[in-house]
């Protein structure tokens, strides 16, 4: 087949492409998706910055935060000069200094019930970068009644998890925990605190499972829960099977709507 990659495309991605199992093929595939993310912080910004290096070819971004001075431990995308500016532009600017031909769709909004659906219309897989329960479980729900792929990541002090959600072809998260936590009986992201290197990891991570399920190569992770421990530098997984009982992909969901 043909490519359609420049001289200075094929020399940025060269150690992609001499890679076994990538090859132009593959780099095609991530030049053509289209990739959502919910959040530019401590996990979306290295997750971004990985899916542009990369060469994901179109990138939408929806976040409605600013950058504070505490979020720069670990939010790599953004810099002090840029303290009180939307990190949505931050993240753009940092992504399209890496990229010059990134297209990227930016998003100043949180991604909720009432816009998710509408969000995740046209991406071919999404990520959720976000830093609380209520959004990773809207993401969820959104992915199986959307029927589309998502990357699940999060990160709770030095710990974090990884999760792809493949509806119809695995379980989700709701198969491993029915419902958030109640509101108040967990910490915050600022009451836990959290090193940067870990949502480093787990978002680089969760870019590497965007990568894998756009070309192919490598087994996603499906049907098990990845766990990080930093303290002890060690991964664990979780087998995760489908829950006939399941809210959202059981045999007769109860989730039909977003709320
Ligand atoms: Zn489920």
């Amino acid at each position: 087949m043909g490519s359609t990659f420049s001289p200075d495309q094929l020399e940025r991605y060269a150690r992609n492409l001499v890679l076994p199992g990538w090859g132009v093929e593959a780099q095609q595939r991530l030049q053509e998706a289209r990739v959502l993310v919910i959040g530019s912080g401590g996990l979306g910004s290295p997750c971004l910055f990985q899916l542009a290096a990369a060469g994901v070819g179109h990138l939408t971004i929806v976040e409605g935060d600013t950058i504070e001075l505490s979020n720069l431990n670990r939010q790599i995308l953004h810099t002090t000069e840029r303290l009180g500016r939307t990190k949505v532009s931050s993240a753009g600017e940092t992504l399209q200094a890496l990229r010059p031909d990134l297209d990227l769709t930016l998003i100043e909004a949180r991604f909720t019930a009432d816009n998710a659906l509408e969000l995740l219309a046209d991406c071919d897989l999404f990520i959720d970068a976000s830093d609380n329960y209520d959004t990773r479980f809207l993401a969820n729900d959104a992915a199986v009644l959307g029927g589309k792929r998502l990357v699940h990541g999060s990160v709770f002090r030095y710990e974090g998890q990884l999760m792809d959600v493949l509806p119809g072809e695995g379980p989700c998260l709701r198969c491993l925990y029915p419902a958030p936590p109640p509101p108040g009986t967990m910490p915050s992201g600022a009451e836990a605190g959290v090193p940067g290197y870990v949502p480093g990891v787990v978002g680089t991570l969760q870019a590497a499972e965007a990568v894998k399920l756009i070309t192919g190569i490598g087994e996603p992770v499906v049907g098990r829960m990845i766990v990080f421990d930093s303290l002890y530098m060690w991964f664990d997984e979780l087998k995760v099977q489908r829950d006939p009982e399941c809210a959202a992909c059981g045999d007769a969901p109860t989730l039909t709507s977003l709320r």
